[in-house]
């Protein structure tokens, strides 16, 4: 098969699209064609080493996908060969007592597809059946390989964790990344306040189209000070956070009393400094999140349904682009110099 694989660390030129062993499946797996992939930053962590080098060489990247089932394991009954699916892409031991607690993603052998097995850069991936969801009716291949791993984020992250509700408001970090994207939506969809930020005019257009009721542009304003003045100074009630660093660190300054922070993940800098005293004098939570359970793919996929009525979808995937999978390095590239408003797709077949 095609796909594109990376035989050693670095930046996105080392890259190739070469020909690669089909995989082979065992009893309760599926093997998938892939019609389409998405990128995440989780991509690009794999790639250049700088996070995780316990990854087998030479390695297929990518966590999110869409395809049809090509073949099922000897003990699979859910799926059949033909199924039109989008790939779940957190994978763990699904015996201990979190996976059977509707918390795999707490499961001491978690992991994100495409970061230990061969991801969805590719015309075929192997996966456990359990990770495979049908494709709701009317979403095209694109939008549905779009959706898994930002929506699951941003829902565990808002939903589960924050547990926001009706009337707070949301600050949500980065509205042209995947998540902030997802995370503006599912915000909306329960009823709450958006302030979002984006590092340009246009980009804010966009976060405006998708519900987002206060923009900011950070590459003119310092969002702190544009948060205090918009909410007369009384801060957000959930700061959701993806970029990490300095961005953290204000962020606290901006929550409220009794608020929330959670955090995904530091697309720049995992480390900084805290300044304790907002944490207890305002009786702040944070909380760590990292990806969601496969319980929760199957809640947030609800409002992606509409039986073929667009008008009716409560949630949206958001493209960005669409490459050839042979461009996925040009791919790369455009996230990494974060061009993109919402999600980079990779068309396979
Ligand atoms: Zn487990």
């Amino acid at each position: 098969m095609k796909a594109i694989r990376f035989h050693e660390f670095g930046d996105a030129h080392i890259l190739r699209y070469e020909e690669a062993p089909t995989p082979t499946i065992g009893p309760n797996d599926v093997l998938l064609q892939l019609k389409a992939a998405a990128l995440n930053h989780l991509d690009v962590f794999a790639r250049s080493g700088a996070r995780e080098k316990n990854i087998p060489l030479p390695h297929i990247p990518g966590s999110d996908g869409s395809g049809v089932i090509a073949e099922v394991g000897s003990t699979v009954e859910l799926v059949r060969r033909g199924d039109k699916v989008l790939i779940s892409p957190g994978i763990s031991c699904g015996n201990c007592p979190e996976c059977l607690s509707k918390r795999d993603n707490l499961c001491r052998s978690y992991r994100v597809l495409g970061t230990k097995e061969d991801g969805t850069y590719a015309e075929y991936v192997r996966l456990p059946s359990a990770n495979v969801v049908p494709i709701p009716e009317g979403l095209t291949f694109e939008e549905a390989a779009a959706i898994p791993l930002v929506f699951l984020t941003a829902w565990h992250m808002l939903v589960t964790l924050a547990k926001v509700h009706p009337g707070e408001i949301v600050l949500v970090h980065g509205a042209g990344s995947g998540v902030g994207s997802a995370g503006i939506q599912i915000a909306k969809l329960f009823g709450a306040r958006v302030i979002t930020t984006a590092g340009s005019n246009d980009k804010l257009v966009k976060a405006k189209a998708l519900g987002a009721d206060e923009l900011i542009n950070y590459q003119e304003n310092d969002f702190a000070e544009e948060v205090k003045r918009i909410t007369g100074k009384r801060g957000v009630d959930i700061v959701f956070e993806h970029i990490g660093g300095e961005v953290f660190r204000k962020s606290l300054t901006v929550v409220a009393k009794g608020g929330r922070l959670v955090t995904c993940g530091s697309t720049t800098d995992f480390n900084t400094n805290i300044d304790l005293r907002y944490i207890y004098s305002r009786h702040q939570t944070i909380y760590g999140s990292w990806m969601g359970s496969k319980n929760e793919m199957f809640d947030v996929m609800k409002f992606f349904s509409a039986e073929g009525d667009v008008a009716r979808r409560r949630l949206r995937p958001v493209i960005d682009s669409v490459f050839p999978l042979a461009q996925a390095a040009n791919a790369q590239l455009w996230m990494e110099e974060r061009r993109n408003f919402g999600k980079i797709v990779l068309k396979i077949s």
